[in-house]
């Protein structure tokens, strides 16, 4: 395997450089590399602009906006993406629905709902997990009753990041009580303006508000929001797991992260030197750049394999990757966390006086805390690690 980027590779890269640079709104990129997160509007009108120049929905098939670029040159556009501190396109868009519309939506479904989701015309929000259905999915309870052309929804949705910003939801549900709990599963898309859907905000341990309860009561959705075969949803929802744990690794973001912590931690004053040029802040940094780069080409590997594989059954190894990569993801945010030291504290005890006194800081140092206490979540979003962990036992391992 030559690890070394071709000719042709270094000079896509360029061009995928230059463009992130002349192109993205430096208001946006400020956000981003102070590590606030894009608004709404932001993620909209990125992805826009990234749509004109049809670099939205990259890994799409041709026939519907995608590049048909190699596992190598979607790794690069990626990197490239999160090095020049512009917001992802919209993952719930590209990442999830979009796919699972492409391999399993009929034509009517693909051209009414692809360019829509490319652009962000519709906005959409996962709907899988419920209070007592999480790691063990299939036991969702939500309701979809056929009453002629619709689906009579009923049930709760719990954890639905984005829910209170999405005009539509992508949403699992049960069609069927009868059948064994994987087969009477269907696959249903819900405009999020519906008479009978209430979103209530969950409030998460870095203060932000980023998930939400959704209480379907009643909601009407047609039969023609219905993706593939009715109680076949098991298998689509699998397919688009596969993709979300692929993406939840973020090996660009880890490396961003990385390098910010140590342009930081250049300025970060430390035993009449500065905290990058210490020994424990090096071995450290060291320690996650070897980490990231075993992840990145294992990355590559297990992705050329995907790409040659048919069919829409996904390969465990992914799992592997889910798991590194959101431990690492961690890892780097506590490197942050490190070099803004007592600045990452919101507020501090004014020994003298006793009093509560906002602790000021430069400004980077603001979201070094909430982006570590939010990253807590990532070894459980897309499936807890432990899960993956069963996952790789039964799949690879055979136990
Ligand atoms: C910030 C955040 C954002 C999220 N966004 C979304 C979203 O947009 N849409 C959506 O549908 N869901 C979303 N989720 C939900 C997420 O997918 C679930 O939280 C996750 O699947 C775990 O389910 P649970 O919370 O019900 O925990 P549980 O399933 O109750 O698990 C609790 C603990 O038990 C462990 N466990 C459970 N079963 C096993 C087992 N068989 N073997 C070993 N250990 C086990 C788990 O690993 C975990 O540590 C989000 C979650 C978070 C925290």
């Amino acid at each position: 395997m030559d690890l070394r980027y071709s000719p042709e590779e270094q000079e896509f890269r360029g061009e995928v450089r230059e463009f992130f640079r002349s192109v993205l709104p430096r208001e946006i990129r400020d956000k981003v590399a102070l590590g606030r997160l894009p608004s709404r509007d932001d993620i909209v009108r990125w992805q826009r602009i990234l749509n004109a120049r049809g670099w939205a929905v990259t890994q799409w098939a041709p026939e519907w906006g995608g590049t048909g670029w190699d596992t190598v040159r979607q790794y690069i556009f990626r990197e490239e993406m999160y090095l020049a501190d512009a917001p992802e396109p919209l993952s719930t868009n590209v990442t999830l629905v979009g796919p699972v519309v492409i391999a399993f939506g009929n034509e009517q479904q693909k051209r009414h709902f692809l360019p829509r989701i490319a652009n962000v015309d519709m906005f959409f929000c996962q709907g899988f997990s419920e209070p007592e259905a999480g790691s063990d999915l299939a036991a969702l309870r939500t309701r979809a009753v056929r009453d002629g052309d619709q689906y009579i929804v009923t049930g709760q949705k719990l954890w639905t990041s984005y829910a209170h910003q999405a005009d539509w939801m992508f949403c699992l549900v049960r069609t069927d009580e009868s059948a064994r709990k994987q087969d009477g599963i269907s696959y249903l898309l819900i405009d999020m303006a519906s008479k009978g859907v209430t979103v209530k905000p969950v409030m998460t341990l870095d203060g932000g508000h980023h998930v939400n309860e959704v209480f379907l009561n009643d909601v009407q959705v047609p039969v023609t929001n219905r993706i593939g075969e009715e109680n076949r949803g098991w298998h689509y929802a699998k397919f688009l797991l596969g993709n979300e744990r692929i993406l939840t690794g973020r090996i660009g973001l880890s490396k961003s992260r990385l390098r910010r912590a140590r342009d930081l931690a250049a300025r970060v004053p430390a035993g009449g030197s500065t905290l990058a040029a210490s020994h424990a802040f090096r071995e450290k940094a060291a320690a996650l750049e070897v980490e990231l780069k075993a992840l990145e080409i294992t990355t590559l590997r297990v992705l050329d394999e995907v790409r040659r594989q048919t069919g829409t059954a996904q390969d465990p190894k992914i799992s592997i990757l889910k798991i590194k990569g959101s431990e690492l993801a961690q890892a780097t945010a506590e490197l942050l966390l490190e070099v803004a030291g007592p600045h990452a504290l919101p507020r501090q005890e004014d020994w003298a006086s006793g009093a509560d006194v906002a602790c000021i800081g430069p400004e980077w140092a603001a979201t070094a805390a909430p982006n570590y206490l939010y990253l807590r979540a990532a070894t459980i979003f897309g499936g807890s690690s432990e899960i993956q962990r069963n996952i790789v036992a039964k799949n690879i391992l055979g136990i």
